[in-house]
């Protein structure tokens, strides 16, 4: 992967916008498609690598990795399941918070243990912390709704020491410091009296517990980290940006506490063929200017893969709109679906054979006569009468 130029792959600037990647990734896209292209296996492959390209171009914290290093990690290959970031990072560690207090107690512990102390836990009951997984998913999934397994780095109780941070078959000990009370008390003369200043002993953080054998798996902490697979379900008809929420699969509690949800974002890559409008579908049709003026009759391709066949009257119009009723995606949490809305663009040919022109010219000079006989004007009178000469 690396020395590839996605933005080259693309034919877009290196600062071009997501709006401008977007539109060149759906038009290129569209010419390789493999549906388009089928006896053509460059085509396949050039069609891979816009995906790629669009795939870590598309995503700010992939491009941001990729513009630095040139490179991005991770197969590109499934386009599910990229972790984003966990809410809270890896640990929120509490003991943290009580660092600066507490190191002079800290040494005063060690010196009592020769090593090192660890605290018991808060015993106040929290709720984990909430995790945000990214799912890219398909039009062709939206269309049926997708199921998919998800890997979520999360962290769980400890299944050692069910996350009391105790090595199994040990206990805590009594706190040193606060003689187990869980209270320093401090008492002073004044004028006035005796001052009694009373606060939480920082050591054991009011418990009148440490532990001095911490388990050996969590290093006392109570919790692991562990990486999980965790299955989601993703409705039919979903739309791009959409929370599902998983409730708790998220970080465990702590204390007793509840755990956190999941929250997949869910984001549907564009479809190299067919635009999405809410739940219908938009299809670009090009048809040959002759058939536009005669009508004819053509295929269009579905989300399903199976083509229907579409009437063209005569004299259509360039832009001009058909719908195919039900042809679209499905409305969310409703059995109904939208339609699929064929817009109609014509061709003109750009290189006529010598008996093409011959005949045009004939047209072309019938279709005069008539205007003139209709007591019309040419073009160029049209223009000079526009512009006042
Ligand atoms: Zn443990
Ligand atoms: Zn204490």
């Amino acid at each position: 992967m690396p020395g590839k130029d996605y933005y080259e792959i693309l034919g877009v600037p290196r600062d071009a916008s997501l709006e401008d990647i977007k539109k060149a990734y759906r038009r290129l896209a569209k010419q390789y498609h493999p549906d388009i292209n089928k006896d053509d296996p460059q085509a396949n492959e050039k069609f891979k690598e816009i995906n790629e390209a669009y795939e870590v171009l598309s995503d700010p914290q992939k491009r941001a990795q990729y513009d630095r290093f040139g490179t991005v990690g991770g197969d590109f290959s499934s386009f599910g399941g990229q972790q984003y970031t966990s809410d809270f990072g890896e640990f929120t560690n509490f003991s943290d918070i009580f660092s600066d207090i507490d190191s002079a107690f800290n040494e005063f512990v060690k010196n009592f243990f020769g090593k090192e102390r660890t605290q018991t836990r808060e015993r106040i009951p929290r709720r984990g912390s909430d995790i945000t997984v990214g799912l890219t998913v398909t039009l062709e999934d939206v269309l049926t709704g997708v199921e998919r397994e998800i890997e979520v780095n999360r962290r769980e109780l400890c299944d050692l020491c069910r996350g009391s941070g105790l090595e199994p078959g040990t206990q805590p000990e009594r706190c040193p410091y606060c003689n187990g009370t869980g209270e320093l008390r401090s008492s002073r003369s004044t004028p006035f009296g005796q001052m009694v200043n009373i606060m939480t002993c920082p050591t054991c953080r009011g418990t009148g517990r440490i532990i001095t054998h911490p388990c050996h798996q969590c290093n006392g902490r109570g919790f692991v980290s562990r990486r999980r697979k965790v299955t989601v379900k993703v409705p039919p008809g979903v739309e791009d940006g959409t929370r599902l929420r998983l409730k708790g699969e998220g970080d465990a509690g702590i204390s007793g506490g509840p755990p956190g949800d999941l929250f997949v974002f869910v984001r549907v890559k564009p479809h190299p063929i067919f635009n999405r409008l809410g739940a219908d579908l938009e299809y670009e049709a090009v048809i040959d200017i002759f058939d536009a003026v005669l009508g004819t009759e053509i295929e269009v391709p579905t989300l399903e893969r199976v083509t229907e066949k579409l009437n063209i009257p005569p004299g259509t119009q360039f832009g001009s709109t058909f719908r195919l009723r039900g042809k679209g995606l499905p409305f969310i949490n409703d059995g109904g679906r939208g339609d699929l809305i064929v817009k109609v663009k014509i061709e003109v040919p750009q290189k006529l054979s010598e008996k093409e022109r011959e005949l045009l010219l004939e047209i072309a000079n019938l279709r005069s006569k008539k205007i003139n006989d209709k007591g019309g004007k040419s073009f160029f009178e049209r223009v000079k009468n526009a512009f006042g000469g």
